[in-house]
C-alpha cells in the first residue's frame, strides 16, 4: 500500500530523447552495418527509453578507417586551434546542459541534482581545462614537445556516462590524437546526443567516432589493429582480460578499474562533517563510483556513537525518482547490477554481519535498493573484500592508526582512500602509508580536472586529469 508507481515520463521532459540512436562515424550519424539495435531501458521505471545501434565488427573497422583519415590533418594542426574546438565543444555543452542532465538521469537513473551540479559542470570543465592545455604541449622539456600517439580506441562504463566521456575525449583530443569510442550498453543516449555537439562545434568529421554495443563491440575496439592506444575504464575483470588480450601488440593500454576504498575515521575527527562525508561517499551515485568510500573504518572508542548517527542519517535519505530535484539516492543504473548487489548483501547476512537498512518506501516500477548498512563486519567476509557498486556500506573497526592503515591496505584495489582526524600530521602520515591513488582528508569525492585521479595495484594504471592524464595520451618527441 505504501509503494509508489510512477507516471511515464511526461512527453514534453525537456530530455529529447529520439527512438533510435544510430553509430557516429566520420562526422555523421550512420545506420549500423549490423542492422541490430537493442533497446535501452530506463531504471527509473523499468520501460523502454530508446534504441541503440548495435555495432559489429565491420562497423568498428568504419570507425578506425574515419579516425585514421582523420589523423593526419588533426594532429597537424597548430595547438591553438584544436584548443578553440575543445573550448567550442565546453561551451556547447553548457549551453545544453539542462537536456543533457534529465537525458543522464533518464537513461542511468542518478539524481538530477547530481546530473545537474556535478556530471554535467565537471564534463565541461574538463574540456575548458584540456582546452587550455592544447597549445602548451611543450611543457616537457625546452625545446621539446609532446607528440600525438595516434588513433586511440576507447571504451568507458555506465556509472558517470558523460563526464567518463569527457575524461577520456579531451586528453586525446588536446594532444591531437583521433578517437573511437565506445559508451557502456546501458547508458549510450548521452553520448550520441554528444556527437551532435562535435557537430556543432564543427569538429573535422573522423576525428571522434561513437561506436556502441556491449562486450563484443568493446572487444573490437580493443583488438582492432589500427589503435595505437586503448584507455578502459571498468571492471577489474574484463580490465584484466584486455591487458591479456593486448600483450605483444605493442599498443600503449591505460586502464582505470575497481575500488574497495576504506574511509577512515579517528576519534579526534569533525564527528558531524565525518558523518556527512561517509553518508556522500558511499551513497553518491547510489554508490555506482569506483572510488566510492564502501568501507568505513571507525576507531573502535567512538564506533558506537558514530554508527549511531550514522544510522540517523540514513533515515532521513530520500530514496527514489531520480528526476525529483530532492531525490538523494536514486536508481541503480540496471536489473543485471541490482541482482549483483543483492547477491553480495545475502553473501554479507549470511556470512553472518548485521544488516541495518531505513524503512523507506522504494517505487514499484524501476531498479532501486535502499541505503544499507553493515555492522560487525570481518575482512575475511566478501562484503568486505569485493567491490559492490551499490549503496552498501561495511563498517570495521579499528585501534589504532597502524592497524587502520593495515585495514585499508589490506585490499586487491588501491583506487582512493578518506582520512578524517583533526591531525594535520596524521592525516600527511596516512596519506603516505595508504596505497591509493587518491587520499582525501577531512572530505570525499572532491574532483578537479587539474588533479590526477587512477590507481595503484588491482584498481588500474595512468592517470586522468592533470598533467600526468595528458601524457598518457602523447609521446616524447
Ligand atoms: P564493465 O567492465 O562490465 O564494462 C565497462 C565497459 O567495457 C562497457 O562499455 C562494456 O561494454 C565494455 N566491455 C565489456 N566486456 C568487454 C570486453 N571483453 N572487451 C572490451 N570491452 C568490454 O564495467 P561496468 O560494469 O560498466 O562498470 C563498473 C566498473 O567500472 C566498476 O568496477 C568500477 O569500479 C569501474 N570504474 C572505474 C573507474 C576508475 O576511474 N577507476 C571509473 C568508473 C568505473
Amino acid at each position: 500500500g505504501d509503494l509508489w508507481e510512477f507516471d511515464p515520463a511526461p512527453e514534453s521532459a525537456p530530455a529529447h530523447i529520439d527512438e533510435r540512436y544510430r553509430l557516429f562515424i566520420n562526422g555523421k550519424y550512420v545506420a549500423p552495418k549490423s542492422r541490430k539495435y537493442f533497446d535501452t531501458i530506463s531504471p527509473r521505471n523499468g520501460r523502454k527509453l530508446s534504441e541503440i545501434a548495435e555495432a559489429n565488427e565491420a562497423d568498428v573497422d568504419a570507425a578506425y578507417s574515419a579516425a585514421a583519415k582523420a589523423f593526419p590533418k588533426w594532429s597537424a594542426l597548430p595547438g591553438k586551434e584544436r584548443g578553440k574546438y575543445l573550448f567550442r565543444i565546453a561551451r556547447l555543452l553548457q549551453d545544453r546542459s539542462r537536456e543533457f542532465a534529465v537525458a543522464e538521469t533518464l537513461d542511468g537513473g542518478k539524481p538530477i541534482k547530481e546530473s545537474r551540479d556535478f556530471d554535467l559542470p565537471m564534463a565541461a570543465a574538463h574540456f575548458f581545462y584540456h582546452a587550455g592545455w592544447a597549445d602548451k604541449l611543450d611543457f616537457v622539456a625546452p625545446g621539446r614537445t609532446l607528440k600525438p600517439l595516434g588513433v586511440v580506441g576507447q571504451v568507458i562504463p555506465w556509472n558517470f556516462p558523460l563526464l567518463m566521456l569527457a575524461w577520456k575525449l579531451a586528453p586525446a583530443l588536446a594532444t591531437g590524437n583521433t578517437v573511437v569510442i565506445k559508451p557502456a550498453e546501458t547508458t549510450s543516449v548521452t553520448a550520441l546526443k554528444f556527437a551532435s555537439i562535435l557537430q556543432d562545434a564543427g569538429l573535422p568529421p573522423g576525428v571522434v567516432n561513437f561506436v556502441t554495443g556491449a562486450g563484443e563491440t568493446g572487444a573490437a575496439v580493443v583488438n582492432h589493429p589500427t589503435a595505437a592506444k586503448i584507455a578502459f575504464t571498468g571492471s577489474t575483470g574484463v580490465g584484466k582480460l584486455i591487458q591479456r588480450s593486448l600483450a605483444g601488440t605493442g599498443k600503449r593500454l591505460t586502464l582505470e578499474l575497481g575500488g574497495k576504498a576504506a574511509n577512515i575515521v579517528f576519534e579526534d575527527a569533525p564527528i558531524d562533517q565525518a558523518v556527512e562525508g561517509i553518508i556522500n561517499g558511499i551513497f553518491f551515485n547510489q554508490g555506482h563510483v569506483c572510488c566510492a568510500g564502501s568501507r568505513l573504518l571507525v576507531q573502535e572508542n567512538i564506533a558506537t556513537d558514530f554508527i549511531a548517527r550514522l544510522k540517523r542519517r540514513l533515515a532521513v535519505l530520500r530514496v527514489g525518482d531520480p528526476l525529483d530535484k530532492n531525490t538523494d539516492v536514486g536508481a541503480i543504473n540496471s536489473k543485471e547490477q541490482l541482482g549483483k548487489i543483492r547477491e553480495l548483501v545475502d553473501a554479507g547476512i549470511a556470512q553472518g554481519a548485521e544488516i541495518h537498512q531505513p524503512s523507506c518506501k522504494l517505487p514499484r516500477k524501476g531498479f532501486y535498493f535502499p541505503p544499507t548498512l553493515f555492522t560487525g563486519v570481518s575482512q575475511s567476509q566478501r562484503i568486505a573484500r569485493e567491490e559492490i557498486f551499490g549503496p552498501v556500506l561495511s563498517v570495521l573497526t579499528f585501534r589504532t592508526p597502524d592497524e587502520a592503515v593495515e585495514k585499508a591496505n589490506n585490499t586487491c584495489y588501491g583506487l582512493s582512500a578518506g582520512v578524517w582526524t583533526d591531525k594535520g600530521s596524521r592525516i600527511l602520515n596516512m596519506a603516505s602509508s595508504l596505497k591509493a591513488g587518491v587520499v582525501w582528508a577531512n572530505t570525499y569525492n572532491k574532483f578537479d580536472p587539474s588533479s590526477p585521479f587512477g590507481g595503484y595495484k588491482e584498481s588500474g594504471f595512468g592517470r586522468e586529469g592533470g598533467k600526468h592524464g595528458l601524457l598518457d595520451y602523447a609521446q616524447l618527441d
